[in-house]
Parts: C-alpha cells; sequence; structure tokens
C-alpha cells in the first residue's frame, strides 16, 4: 500500500502506484483539460506530485511540450539566474564486491586494474584538483567492506580537507559510497561532509534484483532506505539519481519523484539535489545490451519536467553527456555540473590512468575545466565555485526554507562572482581571465541589494591582493 511516510522502501515506493501512476499519465497523455491544470499548478512553482508530472512527461501535444520546456526554463531563470556550479568527482578506490551488471568495477570483472589510493596518493590527486581551480568534489568508492572500509573513508575525508596547496582549498566534499548503517552515516556526519549522494540505479526491484545479482547491493529495501538511515545519522543534504537506461524512463521517473515526496514527507526535507545520468559504455559494458535508452529529446523532456516537479532541487549533469547536450540541459534546468572530469583512480594526478581501461564510465565531454569555464560564460552563464551554504550551516530544512521564499538567489549571486574572481585570479588561461572580468563587472549591477552588492565589491578588490574564501 503507498504511503510516502513509511519508512518501508516497497511502501514509500511502492510498485502498484508507479504502474498506476503510469496507467494514468498514458490515458491522459492528450487530456488538454488536465494538462492546462498542471500545466498552471506548475507555474505556482510549488512543486508538482509524481502523478502530475508524470502526465506532463508523457502528454503527446506539441504545443503543450513546448509550454512544458518553456516554463522549466523560466523556472530555472528564476531560482538558479545564470548560474551553473560546477564540481568534480574523486575516485578512491575502485575495489567493490558487488555485482552491478552496468559498471565495469563490479567484482566479477578481471580485466580492470583495480586500484585503491593511498592517503599520499590522494594528496597528490587533490593538489592535482586543486589547481585546476574545483572547489568542490564528489568523493566516489566501490563498496568493499575489507579495502574501502568507513575508516578509510574518513581518513581520506580528513586528507582532503587539510590540505592548502597555494591558495587552493577543497570546501566541501559530497559523499558517493554505497548504502550503510545509521551509525557510519552519523560518522560522516561528523567528518564534514556536504551532500550524501546514492543513485538507486533502477527503482523496478524486479529489474534492480536482477542488475544487482550478488553482493550487498542486491539487497533493494537496505539501498532504497539508505536516505532515510543517513537522515537518521544527522545528514540532512541527500542527493537522489537513476541510472536512465536501465528501466522504462517513466517507471524512474515517477518513482524518484515518489522518493522525494517521500523525503519530504517523513523528514520534512526533500532532497537537496537530483542528478540525471544516462548508461555509456565502459570496460565490458555495452549500453546496447540495455534496450531502456533514451534519445536527447526524451532527456532534456524529462530534466524539464523534473525542472517544474521540484523547483528547489538542484539538478546535476555530468560529463557522462557530450558539450551539445549539456547545454540543452543547461538551459532546461541544470544546476550543476562536472568539468574537466576524470572517472579512473588517480587520473587527475597521472592522466595515463584515464587511458587503461580503469574509469567508471566513458567521458563524452572530455574538455578542460578552464575550457568548461569558458564556454559556459560564452554561452551567458555565471559559473560558480561556491560552497557557502555547508560553511555557513544553511543546509537541510534551513536551506529549503530559504529557497522557498525565494532568497537564495541572495547568497548564490554574490558568491557566484566571488569564487569566480578567485579562480580568474589563481587558475584561469589569459582568454578565460579576460571573458570571466567582463562578466563580473556586468553581473555585479544584477545584485539587487545595495549592501551586498558594496561588499560584494569591496571583497573582490580585496580577492586581487591575495585574500580568499569570502562568503554570503
Ligand atoms: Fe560497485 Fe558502484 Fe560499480 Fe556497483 S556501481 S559495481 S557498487 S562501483
Ligand atoms: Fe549553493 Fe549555497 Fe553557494 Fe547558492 S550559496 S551556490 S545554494 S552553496
Amino acid at each position: 500500500m503507498y504511503n510516502p511516510k513509511s519508512h518501508k522502501a516497497e511502501e514509500f515506493i511502492d510498485h502498484n502506484e508507479v504502474l498506476e501512476t503510469l496507467k494514468f499519465a498514458d490515458k491522459n497523455k492528450s487530456n488538454i483539460k488536465l494538462i492546462d491544470e498542471i500545466i498552471a499548478k506548475a507555474k505556482l512553482e510549488k512543486g508538482l506530485t509524481h502523478r502530475e508530472a508524470a502526465v506532463l512527461l508523457t502528454c503527446n501535444i506539441k504545443e503543450k511540450n513546448d509550454e512544458i520546456l518553456s516554463l522549466a526554463k523560466k523556472i530555472k531563470e528564476k531560482y538558479y539566474g545564470n548560474r551553473i556550479v560546477l564540481f568534480a568527482p574523486l575516485y578512491i578506490s575502485n575495489y567493490c564486491v558487488n555485482g552491478c551488471v552496468y559498471c565495469p568495477y563490479h567484482s566479477k570483472n578481471t580485466t580492470i586494474p583495480r586500484k585503491k589510493m593511498t592517503q599520499e596518493e590522494i594528496k597528490k590527486e587533490v593538489i592535482a584538483l586543486q589547481d585546476m581551480g574545483h572547489k568542490r568534489i564528489a568523493l566516489e568508492t566501490g563498496e568493499d567492506p575489507v579495502n574501502n572500509p568507513i575508516e578509510y573513508v574518513l581518513e581520506s575525508i580528513k586528507t582532503i580537507y587539510s590540505i592548502k596547496h597555494k591558495n587552493g582549498a577543497i570546501r566541501r566534499i559530497n559523499v558517493n559510497i554505497a548504502a550503510t548503517t545509521v551509525e557510519n552515516y552519523k560518522k560522516l556526519h561528523e567528518a564534514g561532509i556536504g551532500t550524501y549522494v546514492l543513485f538507486q540505479e533502477t527503482y523496478n526491484k524486479e529489474s534492480y534484483e536482477k542488475l544487482h545479482p550478488t553482493g550487498p547491493k542486491h539487497n533493494y529495501a537496505y539501498h532504497t532506505e539508505a536516505m532515510d538511515r543517513a537522515m537518521q545519522g544527522g545528514i540532512d543534504d541527500v542527493s537522489l539519481g537513476v541510472l536512465f537506461g536501465l528501466e522504462s524512463y517513466l517507471y524512474e521517473f515517477s518513482a524518484l519523484l515518489m522518493h522525494a515526496e517521500h523525503l519530504e514527507a517523513a523528514y520534512g526535507v526533500g532532497p537537496h539535489a537530483i542528478s540525471v545520468p544516462r548508461i555509456k559504455p565502459a570496460d565490458g559494458i555495452d549500453p546496447d545490451t540495455f534496450d531502456n535508452g533514451i534519445d536527447d529529446e526524451t532527456f532534456c523532456k524529462i530534466v524539464a519536467c523534473i525542472r517544474v516537479a521540484v523547483p528547489y532541487t538542484g539538478l546535476i549533469i555530468s560529463t557522462r553527456e557530450s558539450a551539445s547536450c549539456r547545454e540543452k540541459l543547461l538551459a532546461l534546468g541544470v544546476s550543476q555540473m562536472s568539468g574537466g572530469s576524470k572517472t579512473s583512480v588517480g587520473g587527475y594526478d597521472n592522466p595515463s590512468e584515464e587511458d587503461k581501461e580503469s574509469a567508471q564510465f566513458e567521458v563524452s565531454d572530455r574538455r578542460t575545466l578552464d575550457e568548461v569555464v569558458n564556454w559556459l560564460m560564452k554561452l551567458g552563464y555565471l559559473p560558480s565555485f561556491c560552497t557557502a551554504c555547508y560553511g555557513s550551516g544553511r543546509t537541510g530544512d534551513r536551506f529549503m526554507e530559504i529557497c522557498k521564499k525565494q532568497q537564495i538567489h541572495n547568497f548564490c549571486h554574490p558568491n557566484a562572482l566571488l569564487t569566480l574572481k578567485e579562480y580568474l585570479v589563481d587558475y584561469a588561461s589569459p582568454l578565460t581571465k579576460l571573458t570571466g572580468e567582463e562578466l563580473i563587472k556586468t553581473e555585479i549591477d544584477n545584485i539587487q541589494d545595495e549592501n551586498i552588492r558594496k561588499i560584494t565589491v569591496e571583497n573582490l578588490s580585496k580577492i586581487e591582493t591575495g585574500a580568499r574564501n569570502f562568503k554570503f
């Protein structure tokens, strides 16, 4: 029985409710009256239920689909302006005891070189990331209680935060590790992580069990209830995601929104962010063997429908996607993206690691961070390296409250300018620096509050003379 407040996976992601939602959406895919009502509700920017959002995603009327896309753009502009927050993944170990059939790190893959970085190697990797200009990372590791115990993850977090190379610093570590216990989530919280990230991969239990035939990840309920345990462990910023291509996208989309509704109903705070990865080629993995692949057009519509369904939730896109696809998705609702990513263990300090077939997936966007920053600015976006909320205690429901009152812009915008300025002074190529300085000059005028504008201008010049880490 569907119950968003329940703590049982099979009740908050009730299979029958998903099937009923798909039926309801299919029945109403040409129902202009209902579609108009849902669009009108979406325009209030308070979000949609999973059933309403599924109707929009299924809608087959061209004019209505255009309306949905343009509403997504409007909401994106209103809540996120032209800012795009940048981050990089950091893979510390690819040892894994699980059997996920779509991932080259699965335990039966004997051809992939296995690697676990020592703290000294992590240090070098972090220095390489800092030298690129990154301030925010997503720490990634396979599940292996012997090789990657929680102590190893905690020690690595400590190492990463401790490294201050030149003007560099990693100021926010989001963590993407396997589902674990409340005790371990408490430890991660105490270690000062930003967001806990865990992709569901697929919400369809039957498919989930087939795609995860061996290892602890086989347990659907334990995996699906991980965010509940993370919240109980004190982590109030969690990030959801599915791997599009494994199951029917409509099923995943509806269940993903049900998961968001569950977190809101049970803990009073929805997901901080949602990631939308699509399955990609990797060592021994051919995406064509999964028959639920989605084309770019459908993918754009999924992103737009997520944007209108959960306006306050960040939307993340990785370098799995090509530059041209990322460009389309940016306009429709994406607020964060990775740049200059390496998906192998040790790939930043030693780029040849990336060529040893040890990467988790093939990166489509292979540009450097500087190229991505420059490209974003040329498209009219404001690249941001901001991590301020985490350092200022604006997390969980405190963060959501500010978002819902539409006040987060007052923090994000000046912080984007300050962190972009740091990037330009410390790391940018001459061309990027030139473009960026012009952009900052224009964007200062878009700070509405006179006092904040004044402080921002002062701090921008202090950055020129060596001061760092100003934030609102
Ligand atoms: Fe291991 Fe994660 Fe890959 Fe599964 S997806 S094999 S858990 S690294
Ligand atoms: Fe993100 Fe907060 Fe910075 Fe805005 S101010 S970009 S929400 S960390």
